[in-house]
């Protein structure tokens, strides 16, 4: 969290909304940004937050993302909480339980696919929290963001400073000739990147 800088939410109540309990209804907050912006410390923080009010949670990675820790949601700084570490949006919705605030990070490694398990985790009211890298390596969209960004209740869009120069960076940038779209790695492959540093 340390690096992590700004943050903007489109609901001034964000955080009351996104860890909720009333369930008339289930609410679908994205948390995005660039890479080293804090997305999985403010999913720690939002399952801190629901615990304190007695609300069940679970939280999702890709089985395929052990950069820190291969069953627990880690930051780049070492805080930990548990997580199902599964390899696809079907065995995720088989382990949801009673669960009512589910969270998924890295969402961009389930790729488009994790949008058709979005809305049934909704219609059962539950509270949804998604995060990820919305901008792939080349700055193009990465799915499954274009969609949830359309959808959420909630958007929380994290930034923090560009590896050049400091300023708010919104870009993940590759440091190696690899244009796979999903290559795992941290500090040794990326930087984060402001608009005008991205790709330099
Ligand atoms: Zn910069």
């Amino acid at each position: 969290m340390t690096r992590a800088g700004k943050r903007t939410t489109t609901m001034a109540n964000a955080e009351s909304t996104a860890a909720s309990t009333d369930q008339s209804n289930g609410t679908l907050e994205v948390v995005c940004g660039p890479m080293f912006a804090g997305k999985t410390s403010l999913l720690i923080e939002r399952i801190a937050q629901a615990q304190s009010r007695g609300v069940s949670t679970i939280a999702f990675k890709h089985a395929s993302d052990t950069r820190y820790h291969a069953t627990h949601l880690a930051t780049h700084a070492g805080k930990q909480v548990p997580a199902h570490a599964v390899c696809d949006p079907i065995e995720l919705v088989s382990r949801l339980g009673r669960a009512q605030v589910v969270l998924i990070d890295e969402a961009h490694f389930f790729g488009a696919w994790l949008w058709d398990i979005i809305v049934p985790i909704l219609r059962d009211r539950r509270t949804l929290i998604v995060a990820g890298v919305e901008r792939d390596h080349t700055g193009k969209p990465f799915e499954p963001f274009p969609r949830l960004l359309v959808e959420a209740d909630v958007v929380t869009k994290l930034s923090g400073p560009c590896s050049r120069c400091g300023k708010p960076a919104i870009h993940s940038q590759r440091m190696i000739a690899d244009m796979s779209r999903l290559v795992v790695g941290g500090s040794d492959l990326y930087q984060a990147r402001c608009r005008e540093c991205f790709l330099k």
